[in-house]
């Protein structure tokens, strides 16, 4: 958050105001809709990669908690929605595995 707040030279609170929104699930995230993505996503590129947040630089966070990683798989599909780092992964993995529908 701070180091967001310093790139687009905000005040924190008004950072927290403008960029970010409560969730019961998750805490603080930074806002985002099923239109448009994360705040920070344009069309499909993240505007402040090099600042990004830690959640968003650790992923696909294989190295935090004890679930594997298959077991957090669920959580993928929803963020590839929002950001288009998970969505390339995402892709990135079904061409890796040779995935396909048919075959499962
Ligand atoms: S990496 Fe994705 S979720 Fe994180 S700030 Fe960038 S667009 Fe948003």
């Amino acid at each position: 958050m701070d180091r967001l707040a310093k790139l687009l030279r905000l005040p924190e609170g008004r950072f927290l105001k403008d960029y970010t929104t409560t969730t019961e699930e998750e805490g603080l995230v930074l806002k985002r809709d099923e239109t448009s993505g994360c705040v920070f996503l344009s069309g499909n590129v993240c505007t402040v990669y090099d600042t990004r947040p830690a959640s968003c630089r650790d992923f696909p966070h294989t190295l935090r908690g004890s679930a594997s990683l298959q077991a957090k798989m669920w959580d993928f599909k929803d963020r590839a929605v929002y950001c288009p780092i998970v969505y390339n992964t995402l892709e990135a993995w079904k061409v890796e595995t040779d995935f396909s529908p048919a075959a499962r």
